[in-house]
């Protein structure tokens, strides 16, 4: 096969492509998932949102601390956002949780959940692949989704070059995705989950499994050894890096903590408070990084009896109720040290 020929729009996709999938899924995919027992729409939701950017295994025990709390959408949607922020604390990309409060503050003032992708699309952060998940599980409607394992996928499998964050790439993805949905709205729970399955379990970033995959004699970039080369990644552009000093005071068991204005990077997280000239230990500096720049944070401990150690407005906290707190994960982590040293 000549290079271009996989990229033509209008490829025909994969002969049985669904039908072969959820058979691979029936064996080998995964059905004990909590949200899938029951798939009602509200923890459906819930857990789509959560598994935004973050693994399944890592959202297993939040999913279940969320539950616990906020039964349904009215329990959720009558919370204040700090405890909401609290229990996605460690979570990443907070965001997430303070759009899913306000979602939920939409679907009870609209009187019930939406009915159809386009309806959840119009709450708080939600976009076109988390919508089309949620009724594709909820409802069984014949939407595609297009989230990150699933384009992993697609690229390799009919060898679509080029990064796809690009609109042509991804109008192209998107084609592909809805060519290859099975007719029977009732195979749509099902086989949402098994290409999500597919990407993380065997399709997986690096070093893919494909001697088990059920597409390798399909598969394009099996047949062109291009494995390791698509998907395109995101062009190279060097992240900028912002230097941060943290002042971790320290009252016998208390710690002083800000709370960030709502909105803005960590809005509503405490956090350590930040200073030009920090006093007591230097701690280990270390890296956090963000999509869009590197944070070098260095860390300064130091003991005080000061009502009001730091120029920024905060709290002394008792270290387990601060523990409790919504707090960026780098802030949780400094403060299980502590925590451990004293
Ligand atoms: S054969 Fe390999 S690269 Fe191709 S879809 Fe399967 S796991 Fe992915």
């Amino acid at each position: 096969m000549k290079k271009n020929d996989s990229e033509k729009v209008g490829d025909p996709p994969v002969k049985d492509f669904a039908q072969r999938l959820l058979a691979w899924h029936s064996v080998h995919g995964r059905h004990d998932l909590p949200w899938q027992h029951p798939r009602t729409p509200y923890r459906v939701w819930v857990a789509e949102v959560m598994l935004q950017q973050t693994q399944v295994q890592t959202v297993i025990p939040y999913f279940a601390r969320f539950m616990a709390r906020f039964a349904d959408v009215e329990a959720l949607a009558a919370a204040d956002v700090s405890e909401v922020l609290a229990l996605w604390s460690g979570l990443g990309y907070y965001a997430r949780g303070r759009n899913l409060h306000r979602a939920a503050q939409q679907i009870v003032a609209e009187g019930g959940f939406p009915m159809d992708r386009l309806g959840w699309e119009a709450l708080s952060g939600i976009g076109r692949s988390t919508a089309a998940a949620i009724v594709a599980q909820a409802y069984g409607q014949r939407e595609a989704i297009l989230d990150g394992n699933v384009k992993r996928v697609l690229c390799r499998l009919f060898g679509v070059e080029g990064w796809a964050g690009e609109r042509a790439v991804s109008e192209r993805l998107w084609m592909l995705a809805e060519q290859l949905l099975p007719a029977e709205c009732e195979l749509m729970p099902d086989y949402t989950q098994a290409q999500m399955d597919l990407g993380a379990t065997v399709c997986t970033r690096s070093r893919p499994r494909c001697e088990v995959c059920p597409f390798e004699k399909d598969c394009v970039a099996v047949q062109q050894n291009r494995v390791s080369e698509l998907p395109t990644p995101r062009p190279r552009k060097a992240l900028p890096v912002r230097e941060v000093m943290w002042q971790i005071c320290v009252n016998d068991d208390r710690v002083w903590l800000v709370e960030r204005d709502q909105g803005g990077l960590w809005g509503g997280l405490h956090v350590f408070a930040q200073v030009e000239t920090p006093r007591g230990v230097p701690l280990p500096p270390f890296r956090h990084t963000f999509t869009h720049f590197h944070l070098d944070i260095a860390p300064y401990l130091w003991h005080t009896h000061l009502p009001n150690p730091t120029p920024d407005t905060g709290a002394w906290w008792p270290l387990q109720e601060a523990l409790a707190l919504p707090l960026p994960a780098p802030v949780k982590k400094l403060l299980m040290e502590v925590q451990d040293e004293s």
